[in-house]
């Protein structure tokens, strides 16, 4: 990894893109996978690059849902495991969900190298390799699921997930959760709870947070944070 000075002001995220890279060289995350992590980048500039309070709120909520679930699933890809490899595999024990590895780009190597990846974390147990099903509506390599994870899943969560199959997810009754930091994303738009946070900080916060005892609506969530984002610019401006 290039030497990033802790003191350097854009330390964090300049070492985030570091890992991305090291997750490409690593046959981790897809060269799209760089690019997807630009718009969100984007994205997080506009909030500051902090958990903002609706987002923290949309944490919370997923949290409970997570708990209350019957088969919590939680997808990981190329970004998620080069990203959080740690901080998901804790995630997945708080939460009692399932580890399955789902790419928009898959290659057997890939999946591999991720799955081994979510292991020397600490994972003991990570489905997708040996699909079994099917998500209806997607072309297959996309629409390839284990029976026991995503396609049985009520909850499922899909952290920097393609709008397609957020979108198949959701016509399947799954309780759809997302984080991704562009509110108006297609993925953001369907699920029904999108967490606009940056995934480095959403995951180690849902480790940590209690789960939140209101009601939630995601219109309103998502409203609040287009909201955030408009007025900030407009301060700025
Ligand atoms: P959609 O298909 O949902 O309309 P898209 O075409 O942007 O969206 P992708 O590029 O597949 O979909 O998804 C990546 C999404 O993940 C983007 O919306 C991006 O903002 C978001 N994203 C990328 N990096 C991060 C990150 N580190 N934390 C949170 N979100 C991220």
């Amino acid at each position: 990894m290039t030497d990033i000075p802790e003191s350097h002001p854009r330390y964090i995220s300049l070492k985030t893109r570091e890992m991305l890279v090291e997750g490409v060289e690593e046959g981790i995350t897809s060269k799209a996978g760089l690019i997807a992590h630009g718009r969100g980048e984007a994205f997080d500039y506009i909030i500051g690059e902090e958990t903002i309070s609706s987002s923290e709120r949309a944490e919370r909520y997923a949290v409970k849902l997570m708990k209350e679930a019957k088969n919590a699933v939680i997808s990981v890809n190329g970004n998620v495991a080069a990203l959080v490899p740690d901080s998901i595999v804790k995630l997945s024990e708080r939460l009692d969900a399932k580890l399955e590895v789902n790419l928009f780009h898959r290659t057997d190597k890939r999946m591999e190298k991720i799955e081994g990846k979510l292991r020397d974390n600490g994972a003991e147990k990570v489905l997708g390799l040996e699909p079994d099903e099917k998500i209806p509506g997607l072309d297959h390599a996309r629409a390839l699921c284990s029976s026991e994870g995503i396609y049985s899943s009520d909850v499922v969560m899909v952290p920097l997930e393609d709008g397609d199959r957020a979108q198949a997810l959701s016509a399947m009754g799954k309780t759809v959760i997302t984080i991704d930091l562009n509110p108006l994303s297609r993925t953001s738009q369907v699920s029904d709870v999108t967490i606009v946070d940056n995934i480095i900080r959403a995951v180690p916060n849902m480790i940590e947070l209690e789960p939140l005892d209101e009601s939630f609506s995601n219109e309103e969530n998502l409203s609040e944070v287009l909201r955030y984002m408009s007025s900030r610019l407009l301060k700025l401006s």
